[in-house]
């Protein structure tokens, strides 16, 4: 059992071959390949040690990545019949309180440079689409800004960038993480011209700090199965912000939130 779960959006179609399961259109999971073949397509990122496996999923140590790849293995391919999916665990679905939801505080760090008032306003609009959809507030706490790492208790989470040479995008949390954990870290690839626009990012990011799964582990995709830590709010929708495009998504890399998506966010914070 995964203590805890980080996420990220991949960069580009280079690394489809480790993020996907490939073209087949089984709704089962496919044969599982050798710890050892898993292990050889982990990426470890350089600052934190931490292991980024399946191209978008991110394990603390060691034993937390065995424990991932052996509940891949195990090929439980959880609840049938719904999408929008909220990380659940142990008959529990991960997510903030009514009240916490409502003050999901944040800083941009400064740290961002040139970049910093683009993440300030994409952060903006992001947090907006999902203000829109259900009961949640996103407070930007700029005083913090400047201090903005991610042991400052002052905030729920940090937004700073990370240099992973285009290994991922983005990367973000989920509401059950400790607050040094609970990070939106974002790549120089992101900012580059040719990168999917940072707002379509965000919001894709932001889902899963509300605890929303990747749509694309549901066995409807095909493709880029994760695992069963998930219940399902709402049919499959394969046009999911929170569905990677190149797992049989049919969205496009705008990452915008559908009806299904707003109306899943709305079942879970009503
Ligand atoms: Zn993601």
């Amino acid at each position: 059992m995964l203590k805890s779960r980080s996420v990220a959006l991949l960069a580009g179609v280079t690394l489809l071959g480790t993020a996907c399961g490939g073209s087949d259109e089984s709704t089962t999971p496919e044969p599982m390949m050798s710890w050892e073949e898993f292990r050889a397509n982990v990426f470890q990122e350089p600052e934190s040690g931490a292991f980024i496996y399946a191209g978008d999923q991110k394990a603390d140590s060691e034993q937390e990545l065995r424990d991932a790849y052996q509940q891949m293995a195990n090929g439980d391919v959880g609840q049938l019949g719904g999408a929008l999916a909220v990380y659940s665990t142990g008959g529990k679905d991960i997510k903030w309180t009514a009240s916490q939801a409502l003050n999901i505080t944040y800083c941009v760090s400064t740290k961002f440079g040139s970049n910093y008032s683009k993440v300030v306003s994409s952060m903006n609009t992001a947090t907006g689409a999902w203000e829109g959809a259900a009961k949640v507030n996103f407070v930007h706490v700029s005083a913090q800004d400047s201090n903005c790492t991610s042991r400052n208790g002052n905030v729920v989470f940090d937004v700073n960038p990370v240099n992973v040479g285009g290994q991922y995008l983005a990367r973000a949390f989920f509401p059950n993480s400790s607050r040094n954990s609970r990070n939106v870290l974002i790549d120089n690839s992101a900012f580059q011209p040719s990168a999917p626009g940072l707002d379509g990012i965000l919001r894709h990011e932001l889902g899963h700090t509300l605890g929303f799964r990747h749509e694309h582990t549901r066995p409807e995709a095909g493709a880029c199965y994760e695992d069963a830590q998930w219940r399902a709010l709402t049919p499959y929708d394969s046009s999911s912000v929170m569905h990677y495009p190149q797992c049989n998504g049919t969205n496009t890399w705008n990452l915008t939130l559908t009806s299904l998506d707003k109306q899943g966010a709305g079942i879970l914070y009503p």
